[in-house]
């Protein structure tokens, strides 16, 4: 009776100890769990990041199984992971730290972003979104930080690259904002032959550099770089800053309310450019090692638009017509032939130009006619611009009128 029941305790707890190491090793999906790997169901995010195995070279797949927001800082050491995506959004709210010859990228439909409210008001802190160092890689969605905090001194950063093999990949826009008592942000700092690349626009507030490329580091930027200096006491910011060998890679324009280029200490406007370029198409700044490559949205030629006369011409004076390019600053000019010495044909066109419509009353009452895109205004003598009184523009010592009667307006000779 007593070996039967230690024999029957045996068995029991064999059985409750299979319980307990079946949830981690053969437990499918379930409800309630968030996300997946290999068919292992996880209830929390974070237990499964911790499973998965260090080192190998193989991706180990965590696939979501509903949105995913994360808020926890986060470091990965010597991982590989690619998040599954499967139709939700993996939202880190916090740090993400990517360390150690890890990889982390993303499938499927949804997102994988780092979206990030900094609101800790310690003094001389520095906040990174994205931090990738020592021969490891991240591929991400996009990556927003904004510091609302009071903090004295702080800097935040929307993606820090370093290490060589180090990449980023953000296939979005990056946002990063500081806040009022900043020590200096970055968009991106890459530094010591890290590399990144952004498909989508970065958009920087508040003493700030777009984009940092120290030390041999790359970065590429696809989209626009919008600087908004936007802070009283900011006596600094910068589009894109390159140093000791880095090199920056804009394929969009840099449009920043503070200094454009800095180049190895030297800063640089948009007409401060480095000759013969060392890119074709791009418009180079550049200094010993380091260099800003600016796409030239007019490589292919300028996007013109319409020739607007700037001067009148007169019967002595040629008048200049200008034209400016839509994608860049360039203007192109040409001359108008004078005005041609005939009294009747100036009234026959006065005439022509009031048949086709080509007038207008101004605010005051007096009325403009456009005669080859060049005004000419018929005024009043008396000031008096009520009834149907005559209107009067003198054209090269000539007087020509102007009936203003509800039934039609006539140009004659005075
Ligand atoms: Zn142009």
């Amino acid at each position: 009776m007593k070996r039967k029941t230690a024999k029957t305790m045996a068995i029991l707890i064999s059985v409750l100890m299979l319980i307990a190491l079946l949830p981690v090793t053969a437990f499918a999906a379930e409800p309630g769990d968030v996300c997946e790997i290999n068919g292992v169901g996880y209830d929390d995010f974070e237990t499964a990041l911790e499973a998965v195995p260090a080192g190998g070279t193989e991706q180990t797949v965590i696939k979501l199984l509903t949105d995913v927001t994360y808020a926890q800082l986060t470091v990965i050491i010597n991982k590989k992971i690619t998040f599954d995506l499967n139709g939700y959004d993996l939202i880190f709210t916090n740090r993400l730290r990517i360390r150690s010859n890890s990889h982390i990228d993303y499938t499927g439909t949804g997102s994988f972003e780092i979206n990030m409210v900094v609101s800790d008001n310690g003094t001389g802190l520095s906040f990174e979104a994205l931090s990738v160092q020592g021969g490891s890689t991240c591929k991400i969605a996009g990556i927003t930080i904004i510091n609302n905090s009071d903090g004295i001194n702080q800097s935040v950063i929307g993606a820090d690259c370093r290490d060589p093999g180090s990449s980023v990949v953000v296939n979005g826009d990056i946002t990063a904002a500081g806040n009022e008592n900043s020590y200096m942000n970055y968009g991106i700092f890459a530094n010591n032959y890290g590399n990144v690349t952004v498909n989508g626009n970065i958009m920087a507030t508040n003493y700030i550099i777009g984009v940092e490329a120290y030390t041999d580091a790359t970065v590429t930027v696809n989209g626009n770089i919008t600087v908004n200096r936007n802070i009283a006491n900011a006596n600094d910011g910068i589009g894109v800053q390159a140093y000791t060998g880095g090199t920056v890679t804009v394929n969009g324009t840099i449009d920043s309310d503070a200094a454009f280029i800095r180049v190895f200490y030297v800063y640089m406007d948009k007409t401060d450019i480095t000759t013969p370029t060392t890119k074709d198409g791009y418009f180079t700044y550049s200094l010993y090692s380091s260099t800003v490559w600016v796409k030239d949205p007019c490589a292919n030629g300028h996007d013109w638009g319409e020739w607007l006369v700037t001067v009148p011409p007169t019967y002595d004076d040629f008048g200049v017509e200008a034209r400016v390019c839509d994608n860049c600053v360039e203007t192109e000019t040409r001359t108008v032939p004078k005005l041609v010495q005939d009294n009747k044909t100036m009234l026959e066109k006065f005439n022509e130009a009031i048949e086709n419509g080509d007038w207008y009353y101004n605010e005051d009452g007096s009325i403009t006619v456009v005669i080859d895109g060049i005004e000419y205004v018929f005024t009043s003598k008396s000031g008096n611009y009520n009834g149907n009184g005559t209107l009067f523009c003198t054209v090269n010592g000539v007087e020509y009128k102007l009936d203003r009667n509800a039934k039609g307006i006539k140009g004659v000779k005075y």
